[in-house]
């Protein structure tokens, strides 16, 4: 997985700098272009990692990414080099941040009940980026004022001032929780997107339904952001099994791969210690 080196990240506030004019004129925009969303994410992407606590382990990483890079292989050419992150937190969620970098937290993996499970988290997520969610929800960044934060932020970066990024009024999880309130239509759309690419990357699509059924089980824990008040988990549900049965899918679709996922479940518990998931 990709990782962004002092050097590069040097070479990242540079440019910011230099880029300060096209920033500028970005936020008079009403939709971000991919250069500028590529650029924004970036921006935003070393203050989200600070803030969270990553899974640093190679091997549940690569795994993570892995599927990842098979549902992008599958989804065909995007702007975007995609990033994936684990979090160590058990609550049942992930998010995307501008330019594809995406985060799965650790409860997602602990309560997938198979890997098809966790593809469609993934593919869910991918969706919103490949769909031009992340973009659209610009609109949001800029009436919060986040979008002028950031701009303040990549200033500090030029400057070499740590401290502009963390002593900011919105951090990087702000930026992260705005961009990641989407639409009934976004969400159904990313629901749409994974049934219909997690096929094609070799992966059963009932993943991504199984997994709101396994969530509609947990109930009574904190609604997470992944499932959204609406559209309701129940119409989610269906819709996604509808779309299924309207696909003529091929044989020989995987829902578990040989064990290796819950491999990756035994790691994530001993790396984190977590008691969560499923037992
Ligand atoms: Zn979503």
């Amino acid at each position: 997985m990709p990782t962004n080196s002092s050097r590069r990240r040097r070479a990242r506030a540079l440019r910011l700098g230099v880029l300060s004019t096209p920033l500028l004129v970005l936020f008079a925009c009403a939709t971000m272009t991919v250069d500028q969303e590529r650029d924004m994410g970036e921006s935003v992407v070393h203050e989200v990692r600070s803030q969270v606590r990553l899974v640093h382990d190679k091997v549940v990483r690569d795994y993570v990414a892995d599927i990842g890079y098979e549902i992008l292989d599958a989804t065909g050419p995007q702007p975007f080099d995609y990033n994936f992150y684990v979090v160590e937190d058990d609550q049942i969620n992930a998010f995307a941040l501008p330019g594809g970098h995406i985060f799965i937290h650790t409860g997602v993996i602990l309560n997938a009940r198979n890997v098809s499970e966790l593809a469609g988290v993934i593919g869910h997520e991918i969706g919103h980026v490949e769909r031009r969610h992340i973009a659209r929800n610009y609109n949001k960044m800029r009436a919060g004022g986040i979008a002028q934060q950031i701009l303040t932020t990549a200033g500090g970066l030029y400057a070499g001032q740590a401290g502009a990024a963390a002593g900011s009024i919105f951090g990087g999880m702000a930026v992260a929780s705005v961009v990641n309130t989407f639409t009934r239509e976004a969400e159904r759309e990313a629901d749409d997107f994974a049934v219909a690419t997690l096929p094609r990357a070799g992966y059963d699509p009932n993943g991504l339904p199984t997994f709101f059924q396994t969530m509609m089980n947990e109930g009574g824990s904190r609604p997470p952001e992944f499932l959204s008040s609406h559209p309701s988990t129940e119409n989610r549900l269906a819709d996604t099994r509808a779309a299924i049965t309207a696909l003529d899918l091929p044989p020989g679709l995987k829902s578990n791969d040989g064990g290796k996922f819950e491999i990756i479940q035994r790691r994530v518990r001993l790396l984190t210690g977590s008691g969560g998931g499923r037992p």
